[in-house]
């Protein structure tokens, strides 16, 4: 079932050269008989490394800090090869159990996930046995597809070339790098403020970011009536230095960011802060407002009857306008009140009353059909939003 190439990022990285190198510690490459373990490079997790045997080593993967980290244990290193040879690669878990299945690619671009044969899950998940045959090509062996920052910077230059949208610096992280924000029609009044890979493992979220933000930009008449009237902010990459770092969830500062909402203590949120009062300053209106992540299943979070929205059951009417277009894509609403405010959602909410919702992409649902989806979804919420009545002014 897990055949398919997942990569679609053939095209953009050819010039994917812009964003500052950062310096990686590349630790000390590990080397068995038939085979080098390496890091060192953007979203690099590989932790202590054993050699059991000429063709077996043993990776230790630890989470990047002593804080609370949610069970998303990411890993991602290469094989260099000196003789074609079966491999054998153990994961140890430390605080987490096995989540992602192992993905490789010869080209850092198109990914496949291995078959279930080659992957062995014991001792209650806390170790997993990978095997792959190596012929004279170095492979990556990663949890997820390498999304990273210089990827982020060929589609944030790629979507702004060919759509009305300009590319703004926002600030920069703790380390650092750069966070941008495309936006499209400035003067309206009116927002639809989206915002993306606040976790770094959670890329099929990235995947329904870029296609979402790409149907919203795009030359049709449906996108291009929206944008006579709305004004699109999005923020495809609040953490890179989480992806850079290889991490499990925190940025740099140790901090879950989607735990940092109202208390804006980390330069990444904060960023977001000073947008939201200069977007109220100048008297624009959030409309509504999506986060994308990832999760174990496709799935929404939004606000239930208890804490009504405006327009009142907006996410609602979207998913049941959008279901019966929907391929190979089942999602569950998971509606509540939204309890942590420090969550994006919540403190959205509690802020504006609007519609904000978690968008969440199963880890290992079909990229194709999560792309999909995410075209559909964009659709009918720029149909649902041109219906909604203007906003009083304020
Ligand atoms: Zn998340």
């Amino acid at each position: 079932m897990h055949k398919l190439a997942v990569s679609a990022f053939a095209l953009l990285v050819l010039a994917a050269c812009a964003a500052p190198i950062p310096a990686f510690n590349a630790g000390t490459a590990c080397e068995a008989e038939s085979f080098t373990v390496i890091d060192g490079y953007a979203g690099a997790r590989r932790g202590r490394c054993a050699v059991l045997a000429p063709n077996h080593v043993r990776l230790t993967i630890l989470p990047e800090d002593d804080g609370y980290i949610n069970p998303s244990p990411w890993y991602s290193f290469k094989l260099v090869p000196s003789a074609a040879s079966e491999a054998r690669v153990t994961l140890r878990y430390i605080g987490g159990k096995h989540r992602y299945i192992p993905k490789t690619s010869v080209d850092g671009l198109a990914w496949v996930p291995l078959d279930d044969e080659n992957v062995r899950i014991r001792k209650k998940e806390t170790h997993v046995d990978i095997e792959l045959t190596l012929d004279d090509r170095a492979v990556w062996v990663s949890a997820q597809e390498l999304v990273t920052p210089a990827i982020y910077d060929v589609w944030n230059r790629r979507t702004a070339a060919n759509s009305d949208a300009e590319l703004l610096l926002l600030g920069h992280s703790v380390g650092g790098q750069p966070i941008h924000c495309l936006v499209s029609n400035p003067t309206s009044k009116e927002v639809l403020f989206l915002v993306g890979r606040q976790h770094p493992p959670e890329v099929s979220g990235a995947f329904a970011l870029f296609a979402f933000t790409e149907t919203l930009l795009a030359d049709t008449e449906l996108a291009n009536r929206f944008r006579e009237r709305f004004q699109i902010i999005s923020i495809p990459l609040l953490n890179p230095d989480g992806v850079l770092g290889g991490n499990w969830r925190h940025n740099l500062g140790g901090t879950d960011l989607n735990r940092d909402w109202g208390v804006f203590e980390q330069p990444e949120t904060k960023l977001v802060a000073a947008l939201l009062d200069q977007l109220d300053d100048s008297g624009e209106q959030l409309r509504v407002f999506l986060d994308f992540h990832s999760t174990d299943r496709n799935l929404f979070y939004t606000q239930d009857d208890t804490v009504p929205t405006e327009p009142a059951a907006f996410m609602r009417t979207l998913f049941a306008n959008a279901t019966p277009r929907l391929e190979n894509y089942t999602f569950s609403d998971e509606a509540g009140p939204g309890k942590n405010p420090a969550v994006a959602k919540n403190y959205i909410y509690r802020r504006y009353g609007i519609p904000a919702s978690t968008y969440e992409v199963g880890d290992e649902s079909d990229r194709n059909a999560a792309r999909a989806a995410a075209v559909v979804f964009a659709e009918e919420l720029m149909k649902l939003m041109l219906e909604m009545p203007a906003p009083a002014p304020r």
